[in-house]
């Protein structure tokens, strides 16, 4: 099966000349790795390529050589469209925007819909930056020391320092593999992992000095209340829901993030066993079982009420099961 994927993407790619290369809303280190070293392999091939994420990439990943290739817009037409790290079409942001199909889905989520006519969908990689390393030479294109980093940095980043339930024998396979291009895996794990400005620490305490507890869950919220007294402006969570999914005996953790342009972003971290994409499933987000996220448009109580009562049926169906 694989076989006969990869020679479907390799004449896929063969026959365009303008790829346009997206990832999803929101994105992660994941989604920009990806999109830079798959962007900067078919740029390497002859291709004339063009790397959309229309909300940017977030700074900490500004070391990686090919960030600055990032356009937040699509202005040309393309004979071939890849989406990388994207758990369905809408997410790019540019559904409303493109009529075409995908040609290409490259993605690991479980919530996956296969929106493209190729889907490359493997729910067991750690990243999807796993995903192209391991593939992309049958895709008829070549690793290079400034591809090796954007895929490793993704796959860094995407499993926390090789820390999620998903690493595997072969991620860290891949991740060696990888780092034999001569790249530091200290500089990408502090450049994109460690590194934190002191307003956003501040805004970790905020959040931390509000965490809440129940049976099976920890819970805390962020507000542009938060986001002022501290100066932390970046988006999200600065991965606070990080720090909180390591409290001890708790297998659920969830984060709410006011908006500033109104609404609640929620995220969920579950402990192996648990699969936190199922409630987010429910509110139309999606993700891994061990970590999920959704946009809610209500304002944070009420998301809050809803959000804590679906995740407690949820904890309530494991400890009846
Ligand atoms: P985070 O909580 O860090 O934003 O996201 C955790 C995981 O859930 C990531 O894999 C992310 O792509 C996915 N995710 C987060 N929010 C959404 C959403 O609104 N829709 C979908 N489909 N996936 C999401
Ligand atoms: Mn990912």
């Amino acid at each position: 099966m694989n076989e006969s994927m990869n020679n479907l993407i390799r004449q896929e790619i063969s026959k365009a000349q303008k790829v346009l290369l997206v990832s999803h809303i929101r994105p992660d280190g994941d989604a920009i790795g990806s999109l830079i070293g798959l962007g900067l392999a078919l740029e390497a091939a002859g291709k004339n390529v063009n790397l959309v994420s229309i909300d940017g990439a977030p700074s900490s990943l500004k070391f990686l050589p090919g960030y600055q290739k990032i356009n937040q817009s699509v202005e040309d037409g393309f004979d071939l469209l890849i989406v990388v790290d994207c758990s369905d079409w809408q997410r790019t942001g540019l559904a409303t925007k493109i009529e075409d199909k995908p040609g290409i889905n490259i993605d690991h989520h479980i919530t996956n819909d296969h929106f493209a006519r190729i889907n490359w969908v493997d729910t067991t990689a750690a990243a999807t930056a796993e995903i192209i390393a391991e593939n992309i030479t049958s895709w008829g294109l070549e690793l290079n020391q400034e591809i090796a980093r954007a895929l490793l940095t993704a796959i860094i980043t995407d499993t926390i320092g090789f820390r999620t339930s998903n690493v595997s024998p072969r991620t860290l396979r891949i991740a060696a593999d990888l780092l034999s291009s001569g790249i530091s895996i200290n500089e990408i794990y502090m450049q994109a992992l460690v590194n934190r400005s002191l307003e956003a620490m501040r805004y970790w305490g905020a959040g931390l000095n509000k965490l809440q507890k129940e049976d099976g869950m920890v819970w805390t919220s962020l507000t542009l209340d938060d986001q002022n007294k501290t100066g932390y402006y970046g988006k999200d969570d600065a991965d606070l829901i990080n720090i909180i999914s390591g409290i001890e005996g708790i297998p659920i953790s969830i984060i709410f993030i006011e908006q500033p342009g109104g609404g609640v972003k929620v995220s969920w971290r579950a402990q192996p066993g648990y699969d936190v994409s199922r409630v987010a499933q429910e509110f139309g987000g999606g993700g891994h079982p061990a970590a999920a996220g959704a946009m809610f448009d209500s304002g944070l109580k009420e998301v809050q009420e809803i959000v804590i009562r679906n995740t407690r049926k949820l904890l309530n169906n494991y400890k009846s099961s």
